[in-house]
């Protein structure tokens, strides 16, 4: 059974959490992606006409990125922050 969590109330670091899948008391193992901020972020610098130069720089900053969270020792994922 798969818990599928996508809210915005994750933490963006890697926290310490029980596995629902394999009970072990764990600290999750974060992995940043690319969500709907990052491309958002990035055609507003785009509108804004900042310009082209600049609207690759929310791919490179963390807090416009999703984090993923899973399970180091059996790899299930817990639960994905969003930023919107
Ligand atoms: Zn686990």
């Amino acid at each position: 059974m798969e818990y599928p969590k996508t809210h915005t109330n994750f933490p963006s670091a890697p926290y310490n959490t029980v596995c629902p899948r394999c009970g072990t008391t764990i600290t999750t193992s974060a992995k940043y992606q690319f969500g709907l901020c990052t491309w958002l972020a990035c055609g507003i610098l785009f509108l804004t006409g900042i310009g082209a130069a600049f609207c690759c720089l929310p791919f490179f900053i963390k807090s416009c990125k999703d984090v993923d969270h899973t399970c180091p020792s059996c790899n299930t994922h817990i639960g994905t922050l969003t930023r919107l």
